[in-house]
């Protein structure tokens, strides 16, 4: 039987890039390029606030657990949930030091507003099947903080979702074996994206790289 290494296991928090764009999750995943930006500071910062408080904090029926790390060995990916929370309930199951049964609630936070795609669903989803693999109990649902308006989106967890999360890791496992970057493919999110400066879709598009590089190193000085 052969025996898994941690590096088998992709990131979680790749999917969201994948499903985004396959370019920019390899730039990110495949070459560790990243472009510190607005946007992705701000995401950051979101995320730090959720991760930082890594203790477990109890309401009553309800145990919030921050910055808790997830797998599933069936799918093999690993990550880390921005909050579980725990609510109490008959059909849950039992967590260690506390009384009764608790059925887990993901709530991933993001920046920004919600986004018209369901990128952010899919990497909620892929966190819920790996809750789902560790606690053996179904997950329907979980949630979406965004930074603006502050306030949750709810996600109903169904099969399609699931269907697509696992085509996607399937597929993102396949373009990791190739450890081949895809060319750069424009398209609207491009000009959201925080790699469009190390992309550079419309150049790549129009442009060969001798006329790239032509177009954009300084001209030299005559000589005397
Ligand atoms: S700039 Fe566009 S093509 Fe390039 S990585 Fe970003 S989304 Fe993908």
């Amino acid at each position: 039987m052969s025996v898994l290494q941690e590096e088998d296991y992709l990131p979680l928090s790749g999917i969201q890039h994948f499903a985004f764009c396959r370019r920019q999750w390899a730039l990110i995943h495949l070459e560790r390029q990243w472009a510190e930006n607005l946007r992705t500071t701000e995401g950051d910062l979101l995320h730090r606030r959720a991760h930082d408080e890594t203790q477990t904090e109890s309401r009553g029926d309800l145990l919030i657990v921050r910055g808790l790390r997830v797998v599933s060995h069936r799918l093999r990916v690993q990550g880390v949930c921005d909050v579980v929370e725990f609510r109490q309930d008959s059909a849950g199951v039992p967590l260690a030091g506390y009384e009764g049964k608790w059925l887990p609630y993901p709530v991933e936070y993001k920046r920004g507003s919600p986004k018209p795609d369901d990128v952010d669903a899919l990497q909620l989803c892929a966190q819920a099947m790996c809750l789902e693999e560790m606690l053996l109990c179904p997950i329907p649902e979980g949630s979406l903080f965004y930074g603006e308006p502050r306030r949750r989106t709810r996600v109903p967890l169904d099969d399609e979702l699931r269907q697509r999360v696992e085509a996607l890791i399937s597929e993102m496992r396949s373009l990791y074996a190739r450890g081949r970057t895809p060319r750069a493919t424009p398209k609207k999110g491009c000009a959201a994206c925080s790699l469009k400066d190390l992309c550079l879709p419309r150049l790549a598009k129009t442009l060969s790289p001798s006329a790239y590089l032509n177009a954009h190193l300084p001209e030299k000085e005559d000589a005397p």
